[in-house]
């Protein structure tokens, strides 16, 4: 369920001066957002709350992957380009145990092999490479949050909203042991990082897919 532009569909290596100038690539969340887009349509009524994720009080604590009702958690990593450093030593990425530049599986933080490890370009003996979420394989443990969170804490966790059956009590809620879910509007259901959302509000002036994208995120 990866956007059409997605680079994880697309055998071109991404450009990251691209990325680095356009504020709004927060790819996982601009899907998820036009599915935030028909659940408005489907049900007009603009009172209606869905479950969300803070991503300010989450602490990636696990309970995500394992408490949701649904058999494949409703729960995904999701990316902020605009957060992330393009690291070539992902904290997110990387198993600190290892610390090896090798993308063998032993030496990724991910037990399923979601996050997309892709080299962009080599600037003044920097390399810097693209991390993007395959949601298809994620299992919303929050592993790769925390370890990212080391560094710019550009991964985090969301509901993905064309998953979660929205139940009246939501059981991860139940467990989570900071509060950090929380209801939120049909009609803007998803919630960015602080930073996150300053930096976009400072492009929308710009930029229309900016201003689209604060339309589909909580205003809080
Ligand atoms: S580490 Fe966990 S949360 Fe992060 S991408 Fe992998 S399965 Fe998803
Ligand atoms: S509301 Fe239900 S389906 Fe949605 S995340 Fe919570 S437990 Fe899972
Ligand atoms: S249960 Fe709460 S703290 Fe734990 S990963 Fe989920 S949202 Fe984050």
């Amino acid at each position: 369920m990866s956007p059409p532009n997605s680079p994880v569909n697309s055998s071109k290596p991404p450009d990251r001066r691209q990325f680095l100038t356009d504020g709004a690539r927060w790819l996982s969340v601009a899907a998820l957002g036009a599915a935030g887009g028909a659940l408005a349509v489907q049900h007009s009524a603009s009172a209606e709350m869905r479950w969300q994720i803070d991503p300010n009080q989450c602490i990636a604590c696990t309970n995500c992957a394992t408490q949701c009702v649904l058999d494949e958690s409703a729960v995904k990593a999701v990316q902020c380009f605009d957060l992330c450093g393009y690291c070539e030593i992902c904290t997110g990425y990387f198993d600190p145990q290892y610390q090896k530049l090798d993308t063998a599986a032993e030496n990724q933080l991910c037990p399923t092999g979601a996050v997309v490890r892709i080299f962009v370009e080599e600037k003044a003996g920097q390399k810097f490479f693209e991390y993007t979420i395959d949601e298809l394989q994620c299992i919303g443990c929050g592993k790769c949050v925390k370890g990212c969170a080391l560094m710019n804490g550009s991964l985090y966790l969301q509901v993905f909203h064309d998953r979660c059956v929205n139940c009246n009590e939501c059981a991860i809620a139940v467990a989570c042991p900071t509060q950090a879910f929380v209801r939120v509007s049909a009609d803007r259901p998803y919630r960015m990082k602080r930073l996150a959302k300053q930096l976009i509000e400072q492009k929308a002036g710009k930029s229309s897919e900016a201003r689209s994208l604060l339309e589909q995120v909580d205003p809080s």
